[in-house]
């Protein structure tokens, strides 16, 4: 029985990125029936909202989903549709492995790292409010940083579970527990009891924030899986994907209580949309995250295999990544490959 997966296809470049990811996936193998969806700009056009009671519909009940990029609308009235998906599905770990796959002077050529952010708790909970006085109504502001026992054992339980599951050797817990003692410090003290549980199996290394930016720009190989509170993750994320070559090759994974999305970490490029020349590369790999997340890593092997193998040859890569093909010209010969 082929597994149902929602694809949302996305607004720009997306349709054909996600075209290409289809049939890269389809010639290795993968036993998948997609259920197609729209959200974004084109859940707007087609049903005045940018992410369509139906597409949710659908995530409920195949719990998987491969999303392009979508266009969040401008203007009042209209949802987020990251956190639209992120609240409705509970996608509480956001899941950004960078690795080297391009050689270039101006980029490390040997990382393979991960990083677990935590994604629906920190200072992004949204508590936030002014402060008046002296007559001025917004005289401070505060934001609340909300880190909850339970929400740091599912994301610190999650990267160790991850580490196991890929065979990695170290989880790095990044925090800021020397200044924020509570928040930062509840985050610590339960990454502390969660790496007992894993002791022999996996090593535990705690970093601060400020110092693990440094070293991840100066050493960044000392490092394995990565596991951070919301908005050092959101920031640390992008970090790690300028080390590696930038976002044309960056998946992402939201995965959650409900349900698990899979994405390109990159935006609608509409400066190249309809012109048949983007890099399908990031979707593909995001969609190979999806196939181990779905227990058919056979078939992941094999599509990443051929990708990395296509990319490193050199003879066949798309524009961003110095060569001369097209989104079409680069499947077709990554088809021809699996
Ligand atoms: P972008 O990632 O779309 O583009 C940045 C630059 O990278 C552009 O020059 C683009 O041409 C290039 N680029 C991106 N993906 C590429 C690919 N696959 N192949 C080749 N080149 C590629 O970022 P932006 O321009 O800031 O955002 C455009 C739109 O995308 C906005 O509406 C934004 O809200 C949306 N967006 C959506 C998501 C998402 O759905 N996950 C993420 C980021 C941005």
């Amino acid at each position: 029985m082929p597994t149902p997966v929602t694809l949302i296809p996305g607004d720009g470049i997306g349709p054909s990125i996600a075209d290409a990811t289809v049939r890269v996936l389809e010639a290795a193998g993968a036993d998948i029936e997609w259920d197609v969806q729209v959200a974004g700009q084109a859940g707007v056009a087609q049903h005045g909202d940018p992410i369509p009671e139906p597409t949710l519909a659908s995530i409920r009940r195949t719990k998987l989903a491969l999303k392009g990029p979508l266009e969040t609308p401008v203007g009042k009235g209209f949802r987020s549709v990251n956190v639209a998906l992120r609240k409705e599905f509970d996608l509480y770990a956001n899941v950004r492995p960078a690795q080297s796959l391009v050689h270039s002077k101006r980029h490390y050529d040997d990382i393979d790292l991960v990083l677990v952010r935590e994604n629906t708790e920190g200072l992004y909970v949204g508590i936030e409010h002014y402060v008046p006085s002296g007559g001025d109504p917004q005289a401070a502001a505060e934001s609340v940083a909300l880190i909850t026992r339970s929400g740091s054992e599912r994301i610190l339980r999650y990267a160790f579970e991850y580490a196991v599951r890929h065979g990695r050797k170290k989880v790095t817990i990044v925090h800021k527990a020397n200044i924020l003692k509570f928040s930062q410090g509840l985050f610590l003290d339960v990454g502390r009891q969660i790496a007992k549980e894993y002791e022999g199996r996996v090593a535990m290394d705690e970093r601060i924030i400020d110092a693990m930016a440094m070293n991840l720009v100066m050493d960044p190989n000392r490092f394995d899986v990565i596991v951070t509170t919301n908005m050092f993750g959101d920031i640390l994320s992008d970090l790690i994907s300028g080390l590696v070559g930038g976002l044309g090759l960056a998946p992402g994974a939201n995965i959650g209580t409900n349900a698990a999305i899979f994405e390109a970490v990159h935006g609608t490029a509409p400066d190249i949309a309809g012109k048949d020349i983007a890099n399908p590369g990031a979707l593909i790999l995001a969609a190979c995250m999806m196939l181990e997340h779905m227990q058919q890593p056979d078939i992941a092997k094999r599509v990443r295999d051929a990708f990395v193998a296509q990319i490193q040859d050199g003879e066949v890569r798309t524009r961003d990544l110095g060569g001369t093909a097209g989104t079409t010209e680069f499947t077709d010969a990554l088809v021809a490959r699996i």
